[in-house]
């Protein structure tokens, strides 16, 4: 499959069929919002980190099919991983759709398909947004 393929692919099953979509809101979760005016998308994440591993994530948010497809993905890959490994999946996700080579093509999944995204430097912050909102929330969760 060509990566434009891919990347039609990846967003339009991941927009349509959202993982890990919907918060729960209760005390177990740290909460982030982020917005992206550019584009008008709207990004809620929460995460729960246990034993240093981001054990849950959820999103929820409104915007185009770009910011919405890759908070599942970004979900998708990064639920499951210690925090050191989150942070470099989320600065390999940065770095690719800027341009540069992935690192670690294998373990960024789904993820990779947003390459495309390098072509279209405008959409960079939508497939950004709920990363970093994940980012921010890890951060804000560790350094208690
Ligand atoms: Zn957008």
């Amino acid at each position: 499959m060509d990566l434009q393929t891919l990347y039609r692919t990846v967003i339009m099953d991941n927009y349509k069929n959202p993982k890990n979509k919907g918060l729960l809101k209760t005390d177990k979760y740290h909460f982030v919002h982020l917005n992206n005016p550019s584009c008008g998308d709207d990004m809620n994440v929460e995460i729960n980190i246990q034993d240093g591993v981001v054990s849950e994530i959820h999103h929820d948010g409104k915007g185009c099919s770009i910011c919405c497809s890759s908070a599942s993905v970004m979900s998708d890959v990064l639920k499951g991983k210690t925090v050191d490994e989150a942070h470099e999946l989320i600065n390999d996700f940065y770095e690719m759709v800027k341009g540069n080579e992935p690192k670690n093509e294998e373990a960024l999944g789904e993820a990779i398909a947003y390459m495309g995204v390098r072509d279209f430097p405008a959409r960079i912050k939508c497939a950004t947004l709920s990363w970093k909102a994940v980012e921010q929330a890890i951060n804000e969760v560790t350094n208690k």
